[in-house]
């Protein structure tokens, strides 16, 4: 079989890693009582391709899915997906109609947005209550006023709340006294709901980070994203899970060539050669998405070895350290992938670049190319 002309740069995408960690999270959360997951999709799966995520993640046994948009949400129907489905960022003018129609479950923050919702007739509603995080849900002095309207909305059968949820600020800090605190004003939230007359089908709290790390905070549902792509939710505190990460960005070098011991490289001479060296171009720059601040931090592999990033990033192409080697146009480069091969991985970029791996693989895209594979299917398949 002749080999196609290998793009110049791509993310890979191993959806047998996306259904491992899946299944990895259903056997971490499944205890004596019964939790669902929810795998977050959101931001076109963290940058992972948001429909194909989605069936991975539903045939190793997601539960549900869950994103920011309703548009989000209506792109996963249109692409044919039809289990449990929430969307919980709304904005003025959204389409609540649109979601309900689709059977998309959506967050109501206020008792306007309920009103609202209300309108469109027969919507299942879940309601978001701010426990800490001070950015979306009902602040703490409204939940009273919206539990009652909720409650009149749904025994007038104009609307179903199905869940209660609120998000935490600081899950991957184990030890934050904000964990503790917002648990304990979630369950406070619950018990006023209950007096209220509402029984949600589903009360979640935790996203990766706690539903690895906190047990109590699982309640009825996980919502996970960046452990369902392999990548760890908690650097530094959490345990040992087996997670795989999804993601390998690869390119192709484009040249090769000797540099004399003080030569500057790259834009404003940010890095000057000590010796006479090597150095290579590598495709990819901040128009991929590939952050400026790699600059003299980050590493990449090539063939087998990782090489410092020599100077600035450019929007269309980086340099590599080739340390004196002159690997001919074509070579692999991995900017980051599993880790498998020695490869630097989005938790290193990130480190490198002082972010969080979130941030390293939801941002990569612009002009690279993206394919999904299936390592199950095709062993390697990810590293051609
Ligand atoms: C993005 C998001 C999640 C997923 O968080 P991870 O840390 O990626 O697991 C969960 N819940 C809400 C509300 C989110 O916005």
């Amino acid at each position: 079989m002749s080999d196609p002309v290998p793009p110049r740069a791509e993310i890979v995408v191993d959806l047998a890693a996306v259904r491992h960690n899946v299944r990895v999270l259903k056997d971490v959360v499944a205890g004596a009582a019964p939790v669902q997951l929810m795998v977050v999709v959101k931001a076109d799966g963290y940058g992972h391709g948001m429909v194909e995520v989605a069936a991975a993640a539903r045939a190793a046994g997601a539960d549900w899915l869950g994103v920011a948009t309703i548009d989000e949400a209506l792109a996963l129907r249109a692409a044919g997906d039809r289990g449990p489905l929430l969307c919980w960022l709304s904005a003025p003018g959204d389409d609540f109609a649109a979601a309900v129609a689709a059977d998309v479950e959506v967050t109501a923050y206020s008792e306007e947005e309920l009103e609202e919702i209300a309108a469109v007739g027969g919507a299942r509603v879940q309601l978001k209550v701010d426990t800490g995080l001070s950015r979306g849900g009902a602040p703490r002095r409204l939940w009273h006023d919206l539990f009652a309207v909720a409650s009149d909305l749904e025994r007038e059968g104009r609307i179903t709340v199905t869940g209660i949820w609120s998000h935490l600020a600081a899950s991957d800090e184990p030890d934050h006294p904000a964990n503790d605190a917002q648990e304990e004003a979630f369950r406070d939230a619950l018990a006023l709901a209950a007096s209220a007359g509402l029984e949600p089908g589903v009360r979640h709290l935790a996203n990766s980070a706690a539903a690895v790390l906190r047990p109590s905070a699982r309640f009825d549902l996980v919502r996970c994203g960046i452990a369902a792509y392999g990548l760890d939710p908690a650097p530094g505190a959490s345990p040992p899970l087996g997670l795989r990460p999804a993601m390998t960005v690869r390119a192709r070098l484009v040249m090769s060539k000797e540099i004399a011991a003080g030569d500057g490289v790259s834009y404003g001479h940010t890095w000057r050669a000590d010796e006479d060296t090597t150095v290579g171009l590598v495709p990819a720059g901040y128009g991929e998405g590939v952050p400026r601040a790699a600059g003299n931090t980050a590493e990449a592999w090539v063939d087998g070895v990782r090489r410092p990033i020599r100077g600035r990033v450019c929007m269309d192409q980086l340099v590599v350290d080739l340390g004196g080697e002159l690997p001919p146009p074509g070579t692999e480069v991995v900017l980051f992938g599993p880790g498998d091969l020695g490869e630097p991985t989005a938790q290193d970029w990130a480190e490198a670049v002082d972010t969080i791996n979130y941030e390293i693989v939801t941002r990569i895209g612009g002009r690279l190319s993206r394919r999904h594979v299936d390592s199950d299917v095709t062993p390697g398949g990810h590293a051609r």
